[in-house]
């Protein structure tokens, strides 16, 4: 990579954001395409100060990360109406003449994973989880017309967020007497250092022909081994975090993301940990 008097500038906002994989995916993926552009992590508390300093460098591109996703929202010249939906921006484009505009790259990240495994065409799907993954998904899925179930532990969050995506919600001990096309686990169970947990028991899973685990720290959870032993088709949390990225790519520079690089980036960074 050569850094020049040209080289457009890309990064990652976030507190922290040293553990981000998201430098390495995007500079391969720069470099792969012969792109003058770099992508560098950003460390940012004052969000709006941030943003100014994006105007002011003519920075072109900026993913944004916890806890900065809500907060940008007021600050922006104009908001993808998915990403206002959603009321979460991931992404930033930097325009000289038009402004900042932000937009969401996580529902279609999991769309995108999804539906490599399953035709989502009439389909009806179990969503878990009510936090912020959980309700990119679930917008995300209604966008395809796909019937929605929410289900988690906890009654008083889960009912809210099904009240805003219209379908029903259950407890977690409701899910054996569930079926549907799939189930996507958008919660933090079975996350490191729980890696022993999964949010649903083993027999249940026969009634989800694919399970999608959008944890990538382990990639390989126990829901998603117990579902392979199950017979299920399984999607790791790799597919989400990449497609997500590519997402961001495509919007930065309007050419097909290179994805394999992009992919043995995301795999290395996520090997070593
Ligand atoms: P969040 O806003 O903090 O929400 C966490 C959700 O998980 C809440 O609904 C919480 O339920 C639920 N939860 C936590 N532990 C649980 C348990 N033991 N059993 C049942 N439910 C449990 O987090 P988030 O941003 O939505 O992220 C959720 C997970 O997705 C994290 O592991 C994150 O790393 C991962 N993620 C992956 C990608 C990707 O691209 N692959 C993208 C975004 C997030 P309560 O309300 O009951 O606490």
């Amino acid at each position: 990579m050569k850094i020049n008097g040209k080289t457009t500038l890309h990064g990652i906002m976030g507190d922290p954001v040293g553990h981000s994989l998201s430098p390495a995916m995007h500079n391969a993926a720069f470099t792969k395409l012969g792109l003058n552009s770099v992508y560098v992590p950003f460390p940012v508390q004052d969000v709006a100060a941030a943003l100014n300093g994006f105007r002011a460098l003519h920075v072109r591109g900026v993913s944004v990360t916890i806890p900065h996703k809500q907060a940008v929202i007021p600050l922006l010249d104009e908001i993808d109406p998915m990403a206002a939906r959603i009321g979460a921006v991931n992404t930033l484009m930097i325009d000289d003449k038009s402004g900042i505009k932000g937009f969401n790259t996580d529902w279609m990240g999991a769309n995108r994973a999804l539906s490599d495994c399953l035709d989502m065409k009439n389909k009806k799907i179990v969503l878990l989880g009510a936090g912020g993954a959980a309700r990119a998904i679930g917008f995300g899925l209604l966008e395809t017309g796909t019937e929605v179930v929410l289900a988690g532990r906890t009654k008083k969050s889960g009912e809210k967020l099904a009240r805003e995506l219209e379908c029903d919600w259950h407890s977690l001990s409701d899910i054996p007497a569930l079926t549907a096309d799939g189930l996507i686990n958008a919660t933090s169970a079975g996350m490191a250092p729980d890696i022993d947990y999964s949010p649903i028991p083993a027999k249940a899973l026969k009634n989800f022909p694919v399970i999608m685990d959008i944890v990538y720290a382990p990639l390989e959870t126990r829901l998603l081994r117990e579902a392979r032993a199950a017979g299920c088709r399984t999607i790791n949390g790799l597919a989400m975090l990449l497609y997500q990225g590519v997402a961001q790519f495509e919007l930065w520079t309007g050419r097909d993301a290179p994805l394999p690089i992009m992919k043995q980036q995301l795999e290395a960074g996520l090997d070593c940990r």
